[in-house]
């Protein structure tokens, strides 16, 4: 298929923000796109050339997009980069030389998708030095073939910035609409294989219902709705509920085949090399020879054996040397909570009570390792008080409440697991703009505009945010390290004002949420507060939502900000 169609298709969907338009102009897309390159056009309609969950990364800095940019139009270097410095847009400094230059010569161009997405996903591979020129050649290749829109698409695609916006429920209703399924099954089918570009090609070859968990591959996580006390769970569950303690630690999804084992983050990572210690304990404490576990991993002071929170150990994720050293320093314990595949059956659809029966017999604790995590299952409102009481004396977040007879359902809304927290939990929030500061912080972005997302992804402004960033890096995350990473994401500026790509995930407290006509959200956080960054652990689509928002204003009453 030529690459311009999908351009074509681009241009309609940034001229509508309607849902139900998005919605019919993907569905008729995908009814027309030939099967081979279904997969391929639903990654680049989310802006991606890979899977959601593969590790590649495409890595292609601004600088590097400039020289193809040069190479690709004849453009000297000093120029381009004076358009894009004036424009703020290396796309639009694209479509300007790469159109100019199409005209002038009438080169013709047919650019495939299949080409177009080779050449980024090349871009991934090619590692060590002497790549580089390489890579700004594979960039420039598809430049110089490009009309004058396709260039744009291609630069921002490249940059990783498509913003077109499509978000995951408008994809999972177009590929229904498409192939006449239900919204439920195509939703169900995301989740197993946690990428869209394989649903809709299996739900086009009417395949849909062969889709199954596969160990290795990384499925959504089940996740949680707050409760304002033990009597509100009561109300959302049904009693009896099963009680854990919220540990502090990060999410692990543990994969075994083949005596192979693979750890995903929440955001669906491969993590396996930076946790050796982990792969170990899995093999050791767990029988089976296949399965997929839900787990929190928490980090411990190997000399006082005491539980460090989250903050200490976060380096772990991302480190890429030196791992074994690392692991000594700052080893973790696995706590394991949940079962979802077991030598060769899918456990998904069974109750939790008997999920959990399950693992107790197939998990041997080793202490400091590994272990099922502690938990109480009672109708009775003291006794779970008492438990609560309990994981907050042990420096625990607070609580994880269970229905018994949930099955394993990923997303926010299905109502089989709540959290209780004592504390107004701080929301992880996207920034869309800032603002240069005054005086000693003129030069520095010192304001930032922060937003959460509707069900359809729009982005939502709950408030700005300025106090917690720092002045000294000793003390935590600067306004200046915040302007480094916010400067080349910048869209548009508005005097002192900047818009910028939603890219940066922030977690923010504050003291309370009040109704507010000022953002667009009707919602503003009261006295917000920088906490840290959390672009390692959350994407923009796992920011939370306007529905987070109003559920904490209804459950607000008697927490106490953790400011
Ligand atoms: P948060 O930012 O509050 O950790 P989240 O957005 O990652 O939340 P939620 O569903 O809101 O996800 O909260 C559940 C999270 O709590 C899980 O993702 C997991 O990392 C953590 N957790 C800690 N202890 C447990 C437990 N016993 N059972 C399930 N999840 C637990």
């Amino acid at each position: 298929m030529q690459y311009q169609r999908l351009v074509d298709l681009y241009l309609k969907l940034e001229k509508t923000t309607k849902r139900l338009e998005k919605t019919a102009l993907v569905a008729q897309f995908l009814k027309e796109v030939p099967a081979e390159d279904v997969v391929d056009v639903v990654y680049l309609l989310q802006g991606h050339v890979f899977a959601p969950w593969d590790a590649r990364k495409i890595g292609f800095s601004s600088r590097l997009v400039l020289k193809a940019i040069h190479v690709a139009s004849g453009t000297s270097a000093e120029k381009v980069e004076q358009l894009w410095s004036k424009q703020g847009d290396l796309g639009l400094v694209a479509s300007d030389l790469i159109g100019k230059k199409t005209q002038s010569t009438l080169v013709s161009h047919a650019l495939t998708v299949k080409k177009v997405i080779a050449n980024i996903r090349k871009l991934a591979t090619l590692e060590g030095a002497g790549t580089v020129d390489r890579k700004i050649s594979l960039v420039a290749e598809l430049l110089t073939s490009s009309s004058s829109d396709e260039a744009r698409f291609i630069t921002r695609t490249v940059l990783e910035e498509l913003r077109v916006g499509i978000a995951a429920g408008i994809l999972r209703d177009s590929i229904a609409q498409a192939t006449g399924l239900s919204v439920e099954s195509i939703e169900h089918a995301a989740d197993i294989l946690a990428d869209y570009g394989t649903v809709a090609q299996l739900a086009k070859e009417g395949k849909l219902d062969k889709v199954s968990l596969e160990p290795g591959r990384p499925m959504q996580m089940m996740l949680s709705i707050p409760v304002k006390d033990v009597t509100q769970s009561f109300e959302e569950l049904d009693k009896p509920a099963q009680f854990e303690y919220k540990l502090d630690g990060f999410r692990l999804q543990i994969h075994k085949k083949n005596n192979q084992i693979t750890l995903f983050t929440r955001r669906l990572e491969n993590v396996t090399k930076q946790f050796p210690e982990v792969v170990d304990s899995v093999a050791r404490a767990v029988r089976g020879e296949s399965f997929i576990l839900d787990c929190e991993a928490i980090g411990f002071d190997p000399k006082t054996q005491t539980p460090l929170p989250f903050q200490s150990i976060s380096q772990r994720i991302k480190r890429k040397y030196d791992i074994e050293q690392l692991a000594k320093r700052l080893p973790v314990e696995l706590n394991v909570f949940d079962v979802m595949y077991y030598n060769g059956k899918t456990c998904m659809d069974i109750p939790l009570h008997e999920r959990r029966k399950l693992l107790d017999k197939i998990v041997t604790p080793i202490p400091l390792k590994i272990k099922t995590t502690e938990k109480l299952v009672t109708d009775n409102i003291k006794e779970a008080q008492a438990f609560y009481d309990k994981s907050l004396a042990k420096g625990n977040e607070g609580l994880m409440i269970k229905k018994v007879t949930s099955l394993y359902q990923p997303g926010r809304y299905v109502g089989g697991w709540c959290k209780l927290k004592p504390v107004l939990e701080p929301l992880d929030l996207v920034i869309v703009g800032a603002s240069y500061g005054e005086g000693k912080r003129a030069a520095a972005l010192s304001s930032y505009v922060i937003a959460c997302q509707d069900e359809e992804g729009n982005l939502l402004e709950v408030g700005r945010v300025s106090t917690g960033v720092k002045e000294k890096e000793e003390e935590g995350v600067t306004f200046e390290a915040l302007t480094k990473l916010l400067k080349p994401l910048i869209t548009g500026t508005k005097g002192r004002e900047v818009f910028v790509t939603p890219k940066i995930v922030v977690e923010v407290a504050y003291e309370e949420v009040q109704k507010s006509p000022t953002y667009g959200s009707g919602y503003a956080l009261r006295f917000p507060r920088f906490k840290r960054l959390r672009v390692d652990e959350k994407k923009v689509e796992d920011i939370n939502s306007l529905a987070d928002i109003e559920r904490i204003f209804h459950v607000q009453k008697g927490k106490k900000p953790i400011l």
